[in-house]
């Protein structure tokens, strides 16, 4: 039964064979193998005898290779932890698993931008989702792990429901951004996945709270304010496949015992993709200027150049999305278009997060996390940048708000597990896991794979 299993707690408290963590590490080269879901792995997994975590690739770990999945930052070590990193150690009983796949830097929908993308734990034919991909199929696919990922516009929402699993993500600003290799500051959170509401929030404890290298972290109170209405956005499920959409019905059916459902209409919440997409480009590509082979990144060896020369071949090693958004990026900061698209996107999100807290206020708001059936591997690569773009249309409004949401599996799809999403007002975080725990009570996924759970 994996509904209201707190596994960290039952883990901590069990029996274990004296070789647990070398059959484990075993365990997790052969799944590596199959579908990928780390970048790194923790030879020295265990070694205090506690409950693995793993850390999605850009989140930095003392001593060991983070590289956001880039070929930039190969044999990058860096020297001091994340502080999420740092307090998960300071708790005492978590041990470091490893280092999860990742779209380069947390560009994408489906963890395709990546050397070696990861797999979907349910059926390898079909795309794990991203960019947190290896940190979500980790956690479907082993039975005591947690996974501290990170979203952008929906990187952890994305893969946790593609996967079967709990995704959450937190208010801005509640979790230290410290040691996060940047995507876009304004909007990058570090979060959790984990089978069970109850081990997402456990961890939550564990990392939040105000950091002095972190002058964006905020002391404010977490809240549990439960709410008794869930709203469905006409404009949004407008966009979504008839198949997603029958089965979401069933499930605001069930729903509706506990809670009074209402569509509304938000104009604004329509219109969040492209905002999004400007600021994020203008932020990606600012932070990216300092990996150019020279300082930072990694060392172009040919020094005997010319000035453009050395940083276009240093540069090359970028993977074409990357390329892609440092261009369009460098182009909408530039001074002759600033107004036209970047100011403009400001004002937009400004006004998404207006209309977004009136509604929070009174109500949830529920979606499915994709508009779409998942797809497989073969029929993501070939939707064009747009296309792929246009998938994150339920998860960009409360990543461009800073809104803490939490999705969480409710069924499936052909075999494939579909999530839900819920959103609730910023700070509120603790009335998600409320919501979920009581939805658990109910439900229980069955996964492919249950390693690490000898
Ligand atoms: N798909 C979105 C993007 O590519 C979100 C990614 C993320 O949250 N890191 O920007």
């Amino acid at each position: 039964m994996w509904c209201n299993v707190e596994s960290i707690k039952e883990f901590i408290n069990a029996e274990k064979p004296s070789d647990y963590y070398e059959r484990l590490l075993a365990e997790l080269s052969a799944l590596n193998r199959e579908y990928h879901p780390f970048n790194l792995i923790n030879e020295g997994l265990g070694k205090h005898g506690a409950f693995p975590f793993s850390t999605k690739a850009n989140i930095c770990v003392k001593g060991f290779e983070t590289t956001a999945g880039s070929k930039m930052l190969k044999d990058y070590i860096p020297p001091f932890n994340a502080t999420a990193v740092e307090r998960m150690f300071g708790a005492g009983h978590f041990t470091f698993m490893g280092e999860t796949n990742m779209d380069e830097f947390g560009f994408g929908t489906f963890g395709l931008n990546t050397e070696t993308p990861a797999r979907n734990a349910f059926d390898s034919d079909f795309v794990a989702g991203g960019s947190s991909s290896g940190a979500a199929v980790a956690t479907a696919t082993l039975k005591y792990h947690v996974a501290i990922a990170e979203s952008t516009g929906g990187s952890i929402a994305t893969p946790a429901a593609l996967n079967g699993v709990v995704g959450f993500t937190p208010t801005y600003g509640a979790v230290s951004r410290y040691g996060l290799i940047d995507y876009a500051n304004s909007l990058d959170k570090i979060g959790v996945m984990s089978r069970s509401s109850a081990d997402s929030r456990l961890v939550f404890d564990v990392i939040r709270g105000i950091d002095k290298y972190d002058t964006t972290c905020s002391a404010a109170e977490i809240t549990c304010s439960g709410r008794s209405t869930l709203f469905t956005v006409k404009e949004l499920m407008e966009h979504t496949d008839p198949a997603i959409k029958s089965e979401f019905g069933r499930l605001l059916d069930k729903l509706g015992r506990d809670y009074e459902i209402r569509e509304i209409s938000v104009e604004a919440l329509s219109k969040a993709i492209e905002p999004y997409y400007i600021i994020a480009m203008a932020e990606a590509s600012t932070n990216l200027a300092k990996y150019n082979g020279y300082k930072y990144g990694f060392q172009y060896p040919e020094t005997n150049l010319k000035y453009n020369d050395f940083f276009t071949e240093a540069r090359s090693e970028f993977g074409m999305e990357a390329k892609r958004r440092i261009i369009l990026g460098t182009f909408i900061r530039s001074e002759s278009v600033k107004e036209k698209y970047y100011t403009k996107a400001l004002s937009v999100r400004g006004m998404i997060i207006r209309e977004m807290s009136k509604v929070l206020r009174d109500g949830y708001i529920i979606s499915p996390a994709l508009p779409i059936p998942t797809p497989k591997v073969s029929e993501a690569e070939r939707l064009s940048p747009t296309q792929n773009y246009a998938m994150d249309i339920f998860t960009i409004p409360p990543n461009l708000g800073g809104f803490p949401h939490i999705t969480f599996p409710y069924g499936k799809k052909s075999g494939m597990p579909i999530g839900a999403q819920l959103i609730t007002s910023q700070f509120n975080d603790y009335s998600l896991f409320e919501f979920v725990e009581k939805w658990e009570e109910g439900f229980s996924m069955q996964y492919r794979h249950n390693l690490g759970s000898i």
